[in-house]
């Protein structure tokens, strides 16, 4: 008998892979979590019904995440992770030769667990001596900040459940009072072909408290649409007009300084929708 994992897109449109195995299951208390082994994606974990991430496209997604605002920014020297509980934004921050400090904040620490026991590919940066992780509330965290951050990264869940406020307008205003007077922030945004008035959204909220608000696209297989959406708030550097100076020499999957400027590339439909068309 075959085993398949479905997960609701919307309505007219479910997506599935066919599963070797259910390596864990369990209901936290912030969600449900599960992790299976896949013959397409390799192993999966999936929160409340919803993949967050594959060991076989993850380096896409935690490299764009990690590495476009890590190389927008001069000097990131320290960096705040909000969520990101499987660690890959992680690793990619702490092999940044130029961040000294990471603070990783983690509302749900099963998804940390989950992702050592069965992720190391994942959870090998969570033991770096720069990472100082912690579980709590990334609001609280960021409410209690001030002038604090060089870069800020908020890997999130979707916006349903303990996530709802890492998308809103007074959550913006406070990463803006955490950053340093040159800080920037990057936040995953969901997918611009099914969330697009979401991002729009986003893009107006970001626009009305930062000076340079960027979308950024990357092609992430195992998420719905198969492209997904980043949005950066920067209080100074543009990632457009200012080409990264000094991208440093890791060994990277998908990144890497063209990329760095064509994933600011947008579609037609984005273009028109953000007022830029
Ligand atoms: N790459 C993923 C995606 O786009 O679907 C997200 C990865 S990561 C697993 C998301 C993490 O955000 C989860 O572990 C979840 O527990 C965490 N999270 C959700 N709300 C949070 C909050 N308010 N503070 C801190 N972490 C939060």
């Amino acid at each position: 008998m075959e085993l398949w994992y479905t997960e609701k897109q919307n309505d007219n449109l479910k997506l599935s892979c066919r599963v070797t195995k259910t390596l864990h299951v369990e209901k936290t208390p912030f969600q449900s979590l599960a992790v299976l082994d896949t013959p397409g994606f390799g192993r999966v974990l999936i929160l409340d019904g919803i993949v967050q991430t594959t060991v076989w496209d993850e380096y896409i997604y935690h490299e764009m995440i990690a590495h476009v605002p890590l190389n927008t920014h001069r000097n990131p020297k320290k960096v705040l992770i909000i969520g990101g509980g499987d660690g890959g934004t992680a690793r990619e921050v702490v092999r940044h030769p130029r961040v000294h400090a990471a603070v990783m904040v983690e509302i749900d620490e099963r998804v940390v667990a989950a992702s050592r026991a069965y992720l190391p590919e994942l959870s090998s940066g969570l033991d770096d001596p720069k990472l100082d992780l912690r579980f709590a509330d990334g609001i609280k965290h960021v409410e209690e900040c001030e002038n604090e951050y060089d870069v800020i990264i908020i890997d999130s869940t979707d916006p349903v459940g303990p996530a709802v406020g890492l998308f809103s307008k007074e959550f913006y205003q406070k990463v803006h009072r955490a950053l340093k007077e040159d800080g920037l922030f990057t936040a995953q945004t969901e997918s611009p072909l099914f969330d697009l008035s979401f991002i729009a959204r986003i893009h107006g909220d970001v626009g009305s408290i930062f000076p340079v608000v960027r979308q950024y696209l990357a092609c992430v297989p195992s998420y719905p649409g198969g492209l997904w959406s980043f949005t950066m708030g920067s209080k100074k550097y543009d990632p457009v007009l200012a080409a990264p100076e000094s991208v440093p020499d890791l060994p990277y999957r998908y990144y890497n300084n063209t990329i760095h400027q064509a994933a600011f590339m947008l579609p037609q439909f984005m273009q028109e929708l953000l007022g830029r068309g």
